[in-house]
């Protein structure tokens, strides 16, 4: 567990994910179970030891397998695209997470698996609030510029991270 200096004002999840284990610069639990667990938390950036935030994912080569470009995390190996969605583009993913989640509800019930029926239930809201979080931030990172083309000193990395955004077209 690494100390983190100016730990107010930070997400909980960053916090977090700051003071986990890394081997090979990935994030390490206890065990299998903590490891996942925490790389699925993991919010693409870091709390250096100076107590700066430091973006971790770099752009992969290549695109996706929907032709957008994107980057990796080092840090919990997830993928992250560079193009923000549409509101169709996330009316269309909620939509089918929702209904899975709604027939997940009634299939529970009626199979008699009540953790499964609170597990869908949490995440129908889950889904509603993140969507609506979704749209406020990505219109929110739009206007402010800060994901707007900058000078890329440093291949995509630290402050200067939001250039490998430019990638975005
Ligand atoms: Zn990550």
């Amino acid at each position: 567990m690494a100390k983190i200096k100016n730990s107010n004002k930070k997400s909980k999840a960053l916090i977090l994910i700051s003071k986990a284990d890394r081997k090979h610069g990935k994030i390490k639990g206890k065990n299998k179970k903590e490891t996942k667990q925490l790389r699925l938390m993991c919010p693409h950036y870091k709390i250096t030891k100076k107590g700066h935030v430091k973006a971790t994912i770099i752009p992969a080569p290549g695109v996706d397998e929907n032709g957008h470009k994107y980057c990796v995390c080092e840090q919990c190996g997830a993928t992250v695209r560079t193009k923000f969605l549409t509101d169709e583009d996330v009316a269309k993913v909620i939509g089918d997470a929702m209904d899975m989640f709604q027939q997940l509800k009634y299939m529970g019930t009626a199979v008699g698996s009540d953790k499964t029926v609170d597990l869908a239930a949490q995440v129908c809201v889950l889904l509603k609030a993140g969507k609506k979080g979704y749209l406020r931030t990505r219109d929110i990172a739009k206007k402010s510029g800060n994901m707007k083309k900058k000078k890329n000193k440093n291949n995509g990395r630290g402050s200067n991270f939001y250039g490998s955004w430019s990638v975005n077209k």
